[in-house]
């Protein structure tokens, strides 16, 4: 055992020594990745520590540099030290975290590790949380826990009577929203057509006078479900003039917080947010701006007995402690990791002053890697970052605009080829453009200059 995991120790340090020099891009081809992983089942085994090194040779080379720092595509994050280090423990400890029977430690670390997101981001003490696999589940989590509530007020219990003949609960949610919002609901039973859109800004935000507007007539089951920051733009709904209208309609307000929730933790952003403690209903991410390893997700639910209500399976044959915390009451997994570890981990590491000073940094250089592309001959700014999310277009002299979005494609492309930083597309107003997130805690000052240097190189070749 102890060699495997020496040999694990040594690939773990010498890739993330490799992490500020080596390549950001995966070179390995998929046709080279399955030449060295495919093959017949093994008839016979193999001794752990060659299993080990095979596996980290093979796969370095179609692994991407996200845990670096200058790793600038979708929304990744990378894991604080503490972390990572917590989570090789709790593969270690190999404990099922479903119950406080089945590991007191992990529960008393989860549930204390709950009670300081809830207090990092100014969330309502009496709230309940779960750690979940991402913002996905959360969502998942929440929604099942808003279900619950709206439908209760109909004296409809939909945990006894499932779904066939309750009322049909509309969802008004803005075309902003992410992906895991509709897939959420999705498995809950409710639907794509549950969704009831709700025009926003140009920027995205929904519209207080629009929300009004669409609630007017309706008076079933509502859900409303808002977003703390888009992947584009980093636009915020504005919650303080939203929450009030939805509450009126006696709805219950979900807000998509996946990292956005995050600017809670800084004073100079608290602003966006503005209002989101109103909610019912919140989800964000550990994995993203938090900066644990995935995978980690968290719902915050500000009606615990919704949300009891929705997860729990009471069941008896599991010994339960009367003042302990059972994580399966409030997860949508049975058998887990004690994912909520490494988010005790990593709040203990930074405190409430390294978490805000992390924020900051990559909100200050999300602001100058996009203005330092700005300024580069062929370059423009599409966004100016409020957060951590800008956008930026490549253009040529004479292009049409459909010529600019594959140039645009190509720059990117290119820059990704050089292994220098990485960044993923978007479609923003039906135009390509090459969104900049910057969520890593290893970002540095000398990643902007070295990034902002090789898209310039890429541009005068
Ligand atoms: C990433 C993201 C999600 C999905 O979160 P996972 O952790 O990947 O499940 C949801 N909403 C927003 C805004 C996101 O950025």
């Amino acid at each position: 055992m102890s060699e495997a995991m020496k040999r694990a120790y040594e690939h773990s340090e010498k890739w993330l020594k490799g992490l500020k020099t080596a390549r950001v891009n995966a070179v390995a081809s998929e046709a080279q990745l399955r030449l060295a992983f495919a093959g017949p089942l093994p008839q016979t085994g193999c001794a752990a520590p060659e299993v080990v090194d095979y596996i980290a040779d093979n796969a370095k080379d179609g692994l991407l540099g996200s845990a670096g720092g200058r790793f600038f595509a979708w929304v990744i994050g990378g894991g604080v030290p503490s972390a990572l280090a917590a989570d090789w423990l709790v593969s270690t400890w190999d404990q099922n975290a479903a119950v406080y029977a089945s590991s007191p430690a992990s529960a008393v670390i989860e549930e204390v590790a709950g009670e300081w997101i809830k207090e990092l981001l100014d969330l309502p003490k009496g709230a309940s949380f779960a750690f979940t696999t991402g913002c996905q589940m959360a969502h998942m989590t929440a929604l099942a826990s808003a279900r619950h509530a709206v439908l209760a007020k109909y004296g409809w219990s939909i945990e006894d009577d499932g779904l066939w003949g309750a009322p049909q609960i509309k969802i008004f949610t803005s075309g902003n929203r992410h992906g895991s919002v509709e897939r959420a609901a999705r498995y809950l039973g409710l639907g794509r057509k549950c969704f009831h859109p709700v025009a926003t800004d140009e920027l995205g935000r929904m519209l207080p006078e629009a929300l009004e507007r669409e609630m007017a007539d309706y008076d079933g089951p509502a859900i409303v479900a808002l977003n703390a920051a888009d992947l584009n733009v980093g636009a915020c709904d504005p919650f303080a003039e939203l929450i009030p209208i939805a509450k009126q309609k006696d709805a219950w307000v979900h807000c998509d917080g996946a990292f956005g929730l995050f600017a809670r933790a800084s004073r100079k952003k608290k602003h966006l947010v503005a209002g989101i403690e109103l909610a019912d209903s919140w989800v964000t991410d550990g994995h993203k701006w938090l900066n644990v390893p995935f995978d980690c997700g968290i719902a915050i639910v500000n009606d615990p007995k919704a949300h009891r209500a929705a997860m729990t399976l009471a069941v008896d044959y599991v010994a339960s402690s009367q003042s302990a915390r059972d994580q399966m009451d409030w997860n949508p997994e049975w058998s887990r990791r004690a994912r909520g570890v490494p988010v005790y981990a990593a709040l203990k590491e930074m405190g409430r002053n390294g978490v805000e000073d992390m924020i900051d940094r990559c909100c200050t250089f999300c602001l100058e890697i996009v203005q330092g592309i700005g300024a580069i001959d062929g370059a423009e700014i599409v966004s100016v970052p409020t957060l951590n999310q800008g956008m930026v277009r490549f253009t040529r002299n004479g292009n049409s605009d459909e010529q600019n979005d594959t140039y645009t494609l190509e720059i990117m492309e290119a820059i990704n080829a050089s292994g220098e930083a990485f960044f993923s597309d978007t479609i923003w107003h039906g135009r390509r453009a090459m969104r900049v997130s910057v969520v890593n805690w290893r970002t540095t000052k000398k990643d902007v200059q070295k990034t902002i240097a090789i898209i310039t190189k890429v541009l005068t070749a």
